[in-house]
């Protein structure tokens, strides 16, 4: 219990981890081998209303808050962070879709969204680089009714399994920085998109690759957001997406602590359970406080969206903090297994699952900037 979760929350969050235990937990490691996420999965998920709840109903959702699409994230994610990318791409893309696109393009795709029968992709970072991201250089030129589109974006997520992706691009200047990028609603199955599957450490059944464009005809009507101001209009929705992150990592964190937990009072050696040593259940006692105190961060920023409140440094301090601590968690409870953690297994698994997000998304460098301009003025924090 705490004070930001609700009966109903609870109760929702009851319903997620019947339905993750039951269905998402089984395939964990089978799609870690075989690298395909599970589309009835994800219709499934879309039918029980887990996918971005937090929309609004006349745009597929449930019209329930931030925290909703929160505890989903944390139990989905608990049994496989790859599936649960599926409801961070959701979350982040249903927001920009349904605050930023044309109602006649938006509303059609954010119903196949939250219904499971569609995935989207966000196609920010580009070869020469992700952190700078406003110095991108993905060429969209309009001609009449359509944009023309060339370039390529790299490490995207689900690049080569989604149906459509959110493309930032340049329209203005180079010198225009951020105030010269325009976002597109993209469907892969244009002429002139072709992509490819990086072979990733971990994550990977949701997968990561490369997005190429070449003279890609793109209607007008599939922008999102005005031209020229989609880095500052639509960029808003990652601090959405930086806390559900914190969140989804820290419960991959804590399912490892309970598994080490209940491991180390039985094991034993020298005479004793593991955990009568201090070597062993101190570093565990440890984490166990971190975890609960960045988990309520977590719950505080998504509180804080839902009030209509800032929080754009609270999302960057999860983004950064919780990523590298369940990091630290997880390497701690494999150790504590001794040999057979580090056998291919659940623990290492997801080792190299939550690594990805220390720098997905932006990494804890770019976050801490974010922090400092909050806390001391942007122009006391140029770059
Ligand atoms: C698992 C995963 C999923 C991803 N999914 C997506 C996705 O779906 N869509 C997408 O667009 N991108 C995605 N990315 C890309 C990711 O956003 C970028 O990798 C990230 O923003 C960093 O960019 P870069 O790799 O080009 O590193 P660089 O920008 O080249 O940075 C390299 C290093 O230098 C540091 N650095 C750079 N600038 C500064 C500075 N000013 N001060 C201090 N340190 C600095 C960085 O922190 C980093 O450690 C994903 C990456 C991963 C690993």
């Amino acid at each position: 219990m705490n004070p930001y979760l609700n009966d109903d929350l609870m109760a929702l969050a009851e319903q997620a981890r019947r339905f993750a235990t039951d269905r998402v937990a089984p395939g964990f490691q089978e799609r870690d081998r075989t690298r395909v996420l599970d589309r009835g999965l994800m219709k499934e998920m879309g039918a029980m209303g887990f996918i971005a709840p937090e929309l609004p109903e006349a745009h597929g959702g449930l019209g329930l808050g931030s925290l909703a699409a929160g505890v989903i994230h944390e139990e989905i994610a608990r049994a496989d962070l790859s599936i649960s990318y599926i409801n961070l791409l959701a979350s982040l893309n249903g927001q920009i879709l349904s605050q930023h696109g044309a109602p006649e393009i938006a509303l059609p795709w954010l119903k196949r969204l939250t219904a499971g029968e569609a995935l989207l992709a966000i196609a920010l970072t580009e070869p020469h680089g992700g952190s700078d991201a406003a110095a991108l250089r993905l060429r969209i030129e309009r001609d009449g009714a359509h944009y023309i589109v060339n370039g390529e974006k790299t490490s995207i997520s689900a690049a080569d399994q989604a149906d459509a992706a959110v493309v930032f691009g340049r329209t203005g200047a180079v010198e225009a920085g951020a105030h010269g990028v325009t976002a597109l609603l993209i469907p892969m199955d244009l002429p002139g998109v072709t992509r490819n599957r990086f072979d990733c450490h971990g994550q990977r059944a949701i997968g990561r690759g490369l997005l190429f464009f070449e003279n890609v005809r793109v209607p007008v009507s599939h922008r999102l957001g005005d031209e020229n101001k989609g880095f500052v209009q639509v960029m808003q929705g990652f601090d959405f997406s930086r806390a559900l992150i914190g969140l989804q990592v820290l419960s991959v964190a804590r399912a490892a602590l309970e598994e080490t937990w209940a491991y180390v009072a039985q094991r034993q050696a020298f005479g004793k359970p593991l955990s009568a040593f201090q070597g062993v259940s101190h570093p565990l006692a440890d984490f166990d406080t971190q975890v609960e105190a960045a988990r309520l961060l977590c719950l505080q920023a998504l509180w804080l969206k839902d009030k209509g409140l800032p929080h754009s440094a609270e999302a960057a301090m999860c983004k950064w903090w919780a990523p590298k601590l369940a990091y630290d968690v997880v390497h701690q409870c494999l150790l504590s297994f001794g040999h057979g953690g580090y056998d291919r297994g659940v623990m290492e698994q997801r080792l190299r699952d939550v690594l990805g997000f220390q720098i997905g998304d932006g990494t804890a460098q770019i976050m801490k900037t974010i922090i400092a301009r909050a806390r001391a003025g942007r122009e006391a924090v140029p770059a």
